[in-house]
């Protein structure tokens, strides 16, 4: 879903992509811009040592920092071509290598131009927005946000922007389309599946439970999908947590290829993985007849470890917290504080 219509190696990049672009756009549309800021372009479109890159041929191109100055370059669309980048080189190379690079051609013979003109179309357009605030958390209401509705309206004039019903439909649209295509991948998959869940009560006071599967794909990748992300309304009882889980495996329809399920060390989770792993050896045979099915989370182990360890200096610890919030409470106080700390450390 978040790489469909990008190449190999580009959707790294687009944060960088994005750093110099903003600045880009910062020295474009700023009109007090300083003298200093402006000296450091150049005529050729790029920068001088103190500026960055501005010239478009660079979206081409990943930027690896080396611990000496300057850059490793690679190109985004077949990866293996290289250079070296300082800040003083010019566009040529970097222009007569895309302008023969196969992918990249291959790229915008797929793509052409983008977006342009008459290729716009309004349920891509639809689906691309839900896909990003499903993918970054943004609030439905930004489809409503002016500023959003303009730039929209600025890329492409074709673009009827919508409310947010319309988006949060979009978005419910996207879930079962995932979920659905989710749940054939499962049904084909002949991969044993490894669950992990996790049950906790989050400020909110309500408790949430979410159940994850582990298992390998046809080109022997591990895949990890997020299956269920509950709230969990029963107490939190083995055989309720039981009763919730063995719900969501059957629903899934991946009863008879469970291989182990991961749980924290809390004794609750002890009758739940009995439980589970009577009801799946009967519904059909485990791997070593369930021996390895219930897994203790080492994570949680070592965090009860290390909470018992550090409940020995845990007076020092409260009053650092309490010496932290008494300085940061006023100006004054952390004026002073860092007088104090200038004068101990000049003793
Ligand atoms: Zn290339």
């Amino acid at each position: 879903m978040d790489n469909q219509e990008v190449p190999s190696g580009m959707e790294n990049e687009y944060k960088i992509g994005i750093d110099d672009n903003e600045d880009q756009l910062m020295s474009t549309t700023n009109d007090i811009a300083s003298s200093k800021r402006k000296r450091a372009f150049t005529n050729k479109g790029t920068l001088t040592k103190r500026g960055r890159r501005t010239s478009l041929v660079w979206e081409h191109f990943i930027f690896t920092p080396l611990s000496v100055g300057g850059f490793e370059v690679h190109c985004k669309y077949c990866i293996t071509h290289s250079f070296i980048y300082d800040s003083g080189m010019g566009t040529s190379n970097a222009k007569r290598h895309y302008l023969s690079c196969p992918p990249y051609l291959k790229y915008m013979n797929d793509n052409p131009n983008g977006l342009a003109g008459n290729d716009f179309d309004q349920k891509t357009y639809l689906k691309l927005f839900a896909q990003s605030i499903i993918a970054h958390g943004y609030p439905f209401k930004m489809a409503e946000h002016p500023r959003t509705r303009k730039l929209h309206d600025y890329l492409n004039r074709n673009v009827k922007t919508v409310c947010r019903n319309t988006i949060t439909k979009c978005c419910m649209s996207e879930y079962n389309d995932l979920k659905k295509n989710l749940f054939d991948t499962l049904g084909a998959s002949t991969s044993r599946i490894c669950l992990t869940s996790d049950l906790w009560q989050a400020c909110t006071i309500n408790s949430y439970l979410v159940l994850t599967a582990h298992y390998i794909d046809s080109s022997w990748k591990l895949r990890s999908k997020i299956l269920n992300f509950q709230h969990f309304v029963s107490s939190h009882t083995g055989n309720e947590i039981y009763e919730f889980v063995q719900a969501l495996i059957r629903e899934w329809g991946i009863e008879k290829k469970v291989f182990t399920i991961t749980v924290d060390n809390a004794t609750n989770m002890d009758l739940f993985a009995t439980r589970l792993e009577c009801d799946l050896h009967a519904c059909s045979p485990l791997p070593m007849n369930g021996k390895y099915f219930h897994i203790r989370c080492c994570a949680h182990i070592l965090n009860l470890i290390v909470q018992d360890g550090l409940s020995v200096i845990n007076g020092c610890i409260v009053k650092v917290r309490e010496g932290v919030k008494y300085i940061t409470l006023t100006e004054g106080r952390k004026v002073k504080f860092k007088q104090c700390v200038v004068a101990t450390v000049w003793l």
